[in-house]
């Protein structure tokens, strides 16, 4: 773009009113989930007996059969129709990014040369959306399958305009996922069947376990016009260059300030829509960064939550479009300021209502939350490495270790209160400790309060930190899908909930030998879980950490405790086939060998791709927007060298001129280093170009492409700082980062 029309853009993008978004009629508990087809509306629309067939499939993963379906799609069919619907749609969770889906018509031939609105129990329950275009990792030619995305009855369909859209999964015909959605499911069964045998231990009622997730969305608006003058921001969602604004996040004003204007409007008129789709908004505020801000609903099951996520963020770009503005998730758009993370808050609840990471009242809830609460670190220690893969990204990696985020090593925060409690458990030998009697036993540790103080804004260095009656997994980046740090968070903690089981059943044989056990006087049961904790609280006492995790000394005390530190993207993808990932994965039924290799094809293809595009984009930028800038600029330098020698004489000249013969000296020193290292840049590319195995391909292309353009970058913003403004072809950070 040229210089004056940035002035204009800019000019414009000042000037602009929110608009306005009329109040609903209705109050909020009343259009929530207006375009839900919920429990509520099947109770409207179904039959009695049908109604309860699906309670029963919903709640206990009852099989449904075609002619339940039949009736059930008719019943859909007659509620979306009355919203004016016209089609349906499969939507699924594709290993790229976001979401994807397949439109059909509702109409069928009547047989009779006309047209029938026809949506029946098949359609519903099974597609088969053209999966060649979908990743894959080889998946589908290596079993020379197709793919097909089935109904997934746990999460309800609901209307966005024109269509009902059907949360479904995506496998391969041999059954292999090709999604997110189908071994998120696996793993939630996995952790539900691990945590009600362990929650039985304490509550032989409970049927069943749940797991709870609530994500914190973070994200920026910048103005659409802006956006759209930045070739970067538009190619890859963040800027590849621009030199820091004189003003940021330093005076920590934007994130007490008040929210602008167009904003407002914008988050009134997101959730208003959000709740329509039954998405619970609760908070909105600013952060930390200037544009910066943060949604968070209240905390649902994880596979509804996932949803939802996934649902806010394609709500998020259209709502912002509307409003002028480009919603950017990207976990890093801009240099110098905060990035975006979403905060995975997350715990597991019986389906008795006993939150199983908090805290109780007895000494008995009390011993079942610090079970749940060391096996969790457990599976974190355990896992470290794992969990961490299962957050790394190209966009993420900008975060990660950057001094404002988590660091790229998995720790557990718990606080003093919590350190305390399990310190007494570990060091106390006293097994008298235990008296007879469930509801008189002691375990000798001071009371925990019930609710322990959330001390955790005290850490925000902590990726994982527990947070009085949940875990918040921080690492996790905006623009992720949270699914993906579920499967493996959840399957390692069902992995570990089931290693205690068997270790605890073991000892509480070996314990029932003995005569105070035999004769009732202690409980061998408790006397069991007592054991096995105090063994785990003393095995995963490397993942927990409370101090500082941006400092050099973790980093080395990290490396000594033997936590993963391992920063780079394509190496830490590598964690997913270690033979101990492999192996939990394949003992909680989530994922086979076979699987986990293809993924992992994917992950190095998205990591390759991302730098490749980002390195394409940048060259151009640098060779056609910014060179020919400052080479101009410099020639208007040169040129009144010339004159002031025309009219000066020799000495006088040199001496008004000095000046600007050192910006363009610097300038010629700039647009050099920034011409050779383009081509270093494009010749790196070639090399990595050529290599076969996808894995190796990552590597260089984080090895030797990626650092070029930091180092490149550092010239161009240099160069933005001498360039004269009138002709700098970018709008700037300034611009960008301060919405009126
Ligand atoms: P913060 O102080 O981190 O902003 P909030 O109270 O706003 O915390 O909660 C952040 C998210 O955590 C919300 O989605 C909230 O519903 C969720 N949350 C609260 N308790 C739990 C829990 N026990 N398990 C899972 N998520 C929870
Ligand atoms: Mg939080």
């Amino acid at each position: 773009m040229s210089s004056a029309l940035r002035f204009q853009v800019v000019g414009e993008a000042f000037k602009k009113q929110p608009i306005d978004v009329p109040t609903p009629a209705e109050r909020p508990s009343e259009f929530f989930a207006k375009y839900v087809f919920n429990r509520q509306k099947m109770e409207q629309y179904l039959p009695a007996d049908v109604y309860r067939k699906m309670i029963d499939v919903m709640d206990n993963a009852a099989t449904l059969d075609m002619e339940t379906a039949d009736v059930v799609a008719d019943a859909m069919k007659r509620w979306a129709m009355s919203l004016g619907v016209t089609h349906i749609t499969h939507w699924f969770q594709p290993l790229t990014e976001g979401t994807a889906e397949k439109h059909d018509g509702f109409v069928e031939h009547d047989g009779k040369g006309g047209m029938v609105e026809e949506f029946s129990g098949k359609q519903l329950v099974q597609q088969e959306p053209d999966a060649s275009s979908f990743p894959s990792g080889g998946i589908r030619s290596t079993f020379e399958a197709r793919g097909y995305s089935a109904w997934d009855p746990a999460s309800p369909v609901f209307v966005m305009g024109d269509t009902l859209m059907i949360p479904t999964v995506f496998i391969a015909y041999t059954g292999e996922a090709l999604d997110y959605k189908a071994p998120l499911k696996k793993a939630l069964h996995a952790v539900d069947k691990a945590a009600t045998e362990v929650a039985r231990y304490f509550y032989p009622d409970v049927k069943s376990v749940s797991s709870n997730l609530g994500w914190e969305q973070e994200y920026f608006l910048v103005d659409e016009d802006l956006y759209a003058a930045r070739p970067d921001l538009l190619m890859t969602g963040r800027t590849l260059m621009g030199h820091d604004s004189a003003k940021n996040q330093q005076m920590d004003d934007h994130y007490f300030g008040s929210i602008p204007e167009r904003v407002v409007a914008f988050m009134r008129d997101l959730e208003i829509k959000a709740l329509e789709l039954g998405i619970p908004c609760k908070t909105r505020h600013n952060e930390v960064a200037p544009n910066q801000f943060e949604l968070a609903p209240i905390f649902e099951e994880t596979n509804l939550a996932v949803d939802h996520n996934m649902l806010m963020m394609s709500l998020m770009k259209k709502v912002a479009r509307k409003h002028g503005f480009r919603c950017l998730l990207h976990e890093k758009p801009f240099a110098g300021v905060n990035g975006s993370g979403k905060h995975n808050n997350w715990s597991l609840t019986t389906n008795t209502g006993i939150l199983l990471h908090a805290p109780g009242k007895t000494p008995l809830d009390n011993l079942r939350f610090i079970t749940f609460i060391v096996e969790t670190l457990m599976a974190v220690w355990k896992h470290n490495g794992l969990l961490k893969a299962s957050i790394v990204s190209a966009t993420n990696s900008h975060r990660l270790g950057a001094n404002e985020a988590p660091p790229a090593i998995i720790s557990s925060f718990l606080g003093k209160q919590l350190s305390d409690v399990l310190e007494h458990l570990e060091q106390t030998t006293d097994n008298e400790i235990l008296l007879s009697g469930k509801q008189e036993m002691h375990l000798g540790i001071p009371q925990i309060p019930e609710i322990l103080v959330d001390n955790t804004d005290r850490n925000r260095t902590s990726p994982f930190a527990f947070t009085g009656n949940r875990f918040e997994f921080r690492a996790v980046g905006s623009e992720a899908n949270c699914a993906s740090a579920m499967i493996a968070l959840n399957s390692a903690v069902a992995e570990a909930l089931l290693n205690f089981k068997e270790r605890v059943d073991g000892k509480i044989s070996e314990l029932a030998e003995k005569s105070e056990f035999k004769d009732g006087r202690h409980s061998a049961t408790y006397h069991a879980i007592i054991e096995v904790l105090r063994e785990d609280i003393k095995t995963c006492k490397p993942i927990h950490f409370d101090g500082n995790g941006y400092s050099e000394e973790w980093k080395a005390e990290a490396a000594r405790r033997g936590l993963d530190v391992e920063a780079s993207c394509p190496l830490v993808i590598d964690r997913y086939l270690d033979e101990e990932s492999i192996r939990m994965f394949a003992l909680t039924g989530v994922f086979n060998r076979a699987e986990l290799v293809a993924r992992n094809e994917i992950k190095w293809e998205t990591y390759t791709k991302k730098i490749q595009i980002e390195a394409r984009i940048f060259g151009d930028l640098c060779l056609n927007h910014i060179i020919p800038v400052a080479t101009r600029y410099q020639s208007t330098l040169i040129d009144n060298v010339h004159k002031l020698q025309d009219i000066f004489d020799e000495e006088t000249a040199k001496s008004l001129s000095s000046d600007n013969i050192s910006l363009i000296k610097q300038i010629s020193e700039h647009t050099s280093y920034i011409t050779t290292h383009v081509s270093k840049l494009i010749d790196a590319r070639r090399v990595a170009n050529r290599i076969e195995s996808v894995r190796d391909k990552a590597i260089a292309y984080h090895d030797t492409v990626a650092p070029l353009l930091e180092d490149i970058r550092y010239h161009v913003d240099k160069l933005e700082l001498i360039v004269d403004d009138e002709l700098w072809p970018l709008p700037k950070y300034r611009e960008i980062l301060f919405i009126r």
